[in-house]
């Protein structure tokens, strides 16, 4: 079997030097064994860097058969330098890990055992998340569940240290959204899946590419690319909010008729605004249901992935 291990770099000049190394060594352990064919490689993707990564990258994979560097036109964040990546990389299977070496690299050994017992997907789950400090730990796992109560399938603690098989990766080429959360799309695939626990280590040097800006919306993209609960959320609302204006209208044609209460007026001037917004959030929460079908039908997902004929 041939493996590739691709590693998205952005600016990460610091400490490609020792990931180089981790990865040889790597490499160098599973053809040892007889796990990998000798021509298994770690291919790295330069995500725009501005410093000198992509000269590291160009260097060692000249001087160094085992490392391959892809080059991308600019910046394009994480996700897509990724996907670049797995679409360009050669192998029967592909590991993905960042450049930091926060993602523990004799993991990967493990995940090769796995592939050749027959799962095609393996994620990397993080036991503890002891090095991470607390606001990380608690808004992180707050968003698995999240995503968790909005119907969106992801693996609890996966970040994208996983490895794919050469048919995992086939089916997942023929996702052809833009907007990337590829942690959404990998469980989407199916087939034979398993996970391997692992400690997150701290970043091995320089600093994270992920500012909170950056996080934010990713947080937002994993929610708006894979559930249109928002939507349904408003059409539940809209259609507590009009019965309760139903409520409230009859409660004011009551007051009007049948009492001495009502202010000369009053029923006229309350009345559409109860019922005008009762009825607007409702009308909303239905163009949102054909939106979220619009939106749906936009990503042209595929419908299946045969797994086997017998
Ligand atoms: N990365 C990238 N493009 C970007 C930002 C980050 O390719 O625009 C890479 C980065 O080099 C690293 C991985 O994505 O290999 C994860 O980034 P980082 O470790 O900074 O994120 P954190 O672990 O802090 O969430
Ligand atoms: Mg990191």
């Amino acid at each position: 079997m041939r493996l590739g291990i691709v590693v998205p770099c952005y600016n990460e000049q610091e400490v490609l030097p020792e990931t180089v190394r981790r990865l040889e060594a790597v490499l160098a352990d599973l053809v040892a064994a007889g796990l990998v064919s000798d021509d298994s490689q770690a291919w790295f993707v330069d995500d725009g860097s501005r410093d000198k990564t992509w000269e590291l990258i160009e260097s060692i994979a000249k001087s160094n058969r085992r490392f391959r560097g892809i080059k991308l036109s600019r910046n394009q964040g994480h996700q897509r330098a990724l996907l670049a990546g797995l679409m360009t990389a050669e192998g029967d299977a592909l590991v993905s890990i960042d450049a930091d070496l926060q993602d523990d690299t004799a993991v990967i050994r493990t995940m090769v055992e796995r592939h050749l017992e027959g799962f095609e997907i393996v994620y990397g789950v993080r036991k503890a998340r002891t090095t991470d400090t607390f606001f990380k730990r608690f808004t992180a796992e707050g968003y698995y569940k999240l995503l968790g109560v909005f119907g969106v399938d992801v693996v609890f603690n996966h970040a994208d240290f996983r490895l794919m098989s050469r048919r995992a990766l086939d089916a997942m080429a023929e996702f052809s959204e833009v907007n990337l959360f590829l942690r959404g799309i990998v469980p989407l695939l199916g087939f034979r899946r398993t996970e391997v626990p692992y400690d997150r280590a701290e970043r091995f040097a320089g600093e994270s590419k992920y500012p909170l800006r950056k996080m934010l919306s990713f947080a937002w993209e994993g929610i708006t690319s894979f559930s249109a609960m928002p939507l349904r959320l408003i059409s539940s609302l809209g259609i507590l909010v009009f019965l309760a204006s139903l409520g409230v209208t009859l409660w004011i044609l009551y007051t009007r008729f049948f009492t001495k209460a009502a202010v000369p007026g009053w029923a006229s001037i309350v009345l559409p605004i109860v019922m005008l917004g009762g009825l607007q959030l409702l009308a909303i929460g239905i163009v949102g249901q054909y939106v979220a079908k619009i939106y749906l039908e936009t990503k042209r997902r595929p419908r299946y992935f045969v797994d086997r004929v017998v």
